[in-house]
C-alpha cells in the first residue's frame, strides 16, 4: 500500500525560501579585516535571484557547472543558493590546490563559469589559461579590467552583473535526486575525485547538522564558519543556517589566530567550526590575550583527531566545550557527532568525548577485517571503518574506483573500532598506521600524548623505514614559542602513557609542521622531507 502523503521534493530553493521568509531577519557577516560588512538573509535572497538571472544570461543552463574560487563571504554564500536552486550545480573550488590539480578538476567538471573573489586573482590567473571549458570569470570585489582574458573568456564584474537584474527568481521544480553542488577530494593517489552532492542529500544532511545530537544549530545561533565554503561544503553549515536561521559570520581570508578572535570578541558567536590545528593556534591567541568569549556554547572539531589535551584546555581555561565530529567530503560530510550519553559522567563523559561519536540513524557504520569479516562491536576490534546512508555518496563523479566501494558501503580507509553503545572509535588512517615487528602503533595516539606535553605545540608521527622492525615511528614537534625540550624528556614523558615498544627513538624539532590545503596535518609531505634527508 502507498501512503497519503504528498511527495515534496527536498530541495535548495525551499532551504533559499525559507531563510529568506520566516528568517529574513538573520545576520551574515563578513570580516574585511577592519570590521565586518553586514547583510541579512532577506537581501542575500534577493541578491541570489539577481545571480541567478546573471548567470542564466551567461548561457547557464541545465546542469551547467558553476564554478566559484572564493573565502567564506556573503558573496560565496550567495552562489551557493543561486547555482542548484536554478538547477545548475555548483563546484566549489579549493583556492589551495596546486595550479594543476586546479585545471584538473575546473576540467574535469567543466566548468563554465568561476566566480572569483578579487583577492584571489593573482591564483586564479596563473590557471586561467589553462582552462578548457571555462566562458567567463566573474570578479568579486575588485576591478575585472585587471584580468588578461585569453580569447574566448569574457570577465565580467560580479556588481555589475547583478545591478541590472530583477530581486526574484522563479526557481523550478527540480527532482531532488538531481545534482546540486560538488567537491573534489585531495586523492591521496592519483588525481582528486569528484562528489556529487543531490539536493535531496544536502537537505537531509542540514537537517541533521541542525539536530541537538548533530551540531545542534538553532534560530537563536550564530554561527563562525571557520571551515572554508571551499572544502566539504563548510560542513553544511551555510545550508544548515539558512534552514533554522542561524545567523552567520565569514571570516573571509581572515584565518588566522589573532583576527579569529577578534571575530568572537566582536561579533559574539555562539558557535565555531574549523579543523583541529586552527583551534591549537586559536587557544594560544586565547591564552595570551584572555578576551571575553564568553558567548561561545561550543565548538566543533573535525576534519582530523582533536588531541585531547586542546579540547581539556578549553574547557578548563574558558569554558567552552569543544564537541568533536568525523566526516569526509564523501560522507557531505556529518558522519558522526560525539555526544556523550546523558547518563554519563565525569571521566567517563570524557572518554564518549574525544571518540569520534555515534552516527545518526540515517548513517550506518561497520568496521570490516581485511578479510572482509565484520568485525562485532565489541569496542576492541579493530579494522576499516565502512559507511552507508543518504548522504554517503556511491561512486566518483565520472571514475570507477572499485576499491573505494563495496556491497553499497564506502569504504573511508579510516581504521578504528565501534563500542557496543555504537560510538566509532578512530585509531589512525589506513595508510599512516605505524607497523612494527607485525604489531600496529597508532600514529594519532603518539600525536595526541606528544601534544599533552606543555612544551610542545604541535607534534606529528609518522613511520620511517626500519631494518629490524620494519617500520618505527618518527615524530617531528614544533615547541611552544620560548620552550624547549629534549627528546629524551619527551620519551620520558612518553614512557607513563603509552606501551615501552611504542616508544620513538626517532625525534625531530621543526619550525612549523606541514599542513594540507585544508589546515590538516600533511604526513605526505613530512614523509618526502625525511625520504630527501631534510630533517634532521
Ligand atoms: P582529505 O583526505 O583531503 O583530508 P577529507 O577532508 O574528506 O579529505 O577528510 C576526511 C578524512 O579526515 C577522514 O577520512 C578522516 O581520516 C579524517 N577525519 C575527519 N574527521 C576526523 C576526526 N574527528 N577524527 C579523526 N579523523 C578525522
Amino acid at each position: 500500500m502507498l501512503s497519503t502523503m504528498q511527495d515534496a521534493p527536498l530541495t535548495i530553493s525551499r532551504i533559499l525560501q525559507q531563510g529568506t521568509g520566516p528568517h529574513g531577519g538573520a545576520e551574515v557577516v563578513t570580516w574585511t579585516g577592519e570590521g565586518a560588512r553586514r547583510t541579512t538573509f532577506a537581501e542575500v535572497g534577493r541578491r541570489a535571484a539577481r545571480l541567478a538571472h546573471a548567470l542564466r544570461g551567461l548561457g547557464v543552463t541545465g546542469d551547467q557547472r558553476v564554478g566559484t574560487f572564493m573565502w567564506n563571504n556573503a558573496e560565496h554564500l550567495e552562489a551557493y543558493l543561486a547555482v542548484p536552486s536554478m538547477g545548475a550545480v555548483l563546484h566549489t573550488l579549493n583556492v589551495r590546490l596546486f595550479p594543476e590539480q586546479l585545471v584538473y578538476v575546473a576540467d574535469h567538471a567543466e566548468d563554465h563559469v568561476v566566480l572569483v573573489d578579487a583577492t584571489l586573482l593573482p591564483l586564479f590567473q596563473q590557471v586561467l589559461p589553462e582552462l578548457s571549458t571555462v566562458r567567463h570569470v566573474v570578479v568579486v570585489g575588485g576591478d575585472p579590467s585587471a584580468v588578461p582574458a585569453p580569447g574566448g573568456v569574457e570577465v565580467h564584474d560580479y556588481e555589475a552583473l547583478l545591478a541590472a537584474q530583477p530581486d526574484e527568481f522563479d526557481w523550478p521544480e527540480l527532482d531532488e535526486r538531481t545534482a546540486a553542488a560538488m567537491c573534489y577530494t585531495s586523492g591521496t593517489t592519483g588525481n582528486p575525485k569528484g562528489v556529487v552532492y543531490s539536493h535531496r542529500s544536502i537537505y537531509l544532511h542540514s537537517m541533521q547538522v541542525c539536530m541537538s545530537d548533530g551540531m545542534g544549530l538553532s534560530q537563536g545561533d550564530r554561527s563562525l564558519a571557520v571551515v572554508p565554503m571551499f572544502h566539504a561544503m563548510s560542513w553544511g553549515l551555510p545550508y544548515a543556517a539558512f534552514l533554522v536561521g542561524a545567523s552567520l559570520i565569514m571570516p573571509d581570508r581572515f584565518l588566522q589566530p589573532a583576527p579569529l578572535v577578534e571575530m568572537m570578541v566582536a561579533e559574539r558567536p555562539t558557535t565555531a567550526e574549523a579543523v583541529p590545528t586552527i583551534w591549537q593556534g586559536v587557544l594560544a591567541e586565547l591564552q595570551a590575550k584572555r578576551p571575553d568569549v564568553s558567548s561561545l556554547r561550543e565548538v566543533v572539531v573535525g576534519g582530523a583527531a582533536c588531541p585531547p589535551s586542546l579540547m581539556r584546555d578549553f574547557e578548563e581555561e574558558f569554558g567552552i566545550p569543544v564537541v568533536q565530529a568525523w566526516g569526509m567530503t564523501e560522507t557531505s560530510p556529518l558522519g558522526s557527532v560525539a555526544r556523550p550519553p546523558a547518563a554519563a559522567t565525569g571521566d567517563q563523559r570524557w572518554a564518549y568525548r574525544v571518540s569520534q561519536g555515534r552516527t545518526p540513524a540515517s548513517v550506518q557504520a561497520r568496521v570490516v577485517a581485511d578479510d572482509g569479516t565484520v568485525l562485532p562491536r565489541d569496542g576492541a576490534s579493530v579494522g576499516e571503518l565502512q559507511v552507508r546512508g543518504p548522504w554517503v555518496t556511491a561512486s566518483y563523479y565520472g571514475e570507477e574506483d572499485p576499491e573505494k566501494f563495496h556491497d553499497g558501503w564506502l569504504r573511508t580507509g579510516d581504521v578504528g573500532y565501534l563500542t557496543p553503545d555504537g560510538y566509532l572509535v578512530l585509531t589512525d588512517r589506513a595508510k599512516d598506521v605505524i607497523k612494527s615487528g607485525g604489531e600496529w602503533i597508532s600514529s594519532v595516539e603518539l600525536e595526541n600524548e606528544v601534544m599533552g606535553h606543555p612544551a610542545v605545540a604541535e607534534a606529528m608521527v609518522i613511520g620511517v623505514p626500519d631494518e629490524r622492525w620494519s617500520e618505527r615511528p618518527l615524530v617531528a614537534v614544533v615547541l611552544e614559542d620560548g620552550a624547549t625540550a629534549t627528546p629524551d624528556e619527551l620519551r620520558e614523558f612518553l614512557s607513563a602513557k603509552v606501551a615501552k615498544w611504542q616508544l620513538p627513538e626517532y625525534w625531530t624539532f621543526v619550525a612549523e609542521a606541514p599542513k594540507t590545503s585544508v589546515g590538516k596535518f600533511d604526513k605526505k609531505r613530512l614523509r618526502q622531507q625525511h625520504s630527501q634527508g631534510e630533517l634532521d
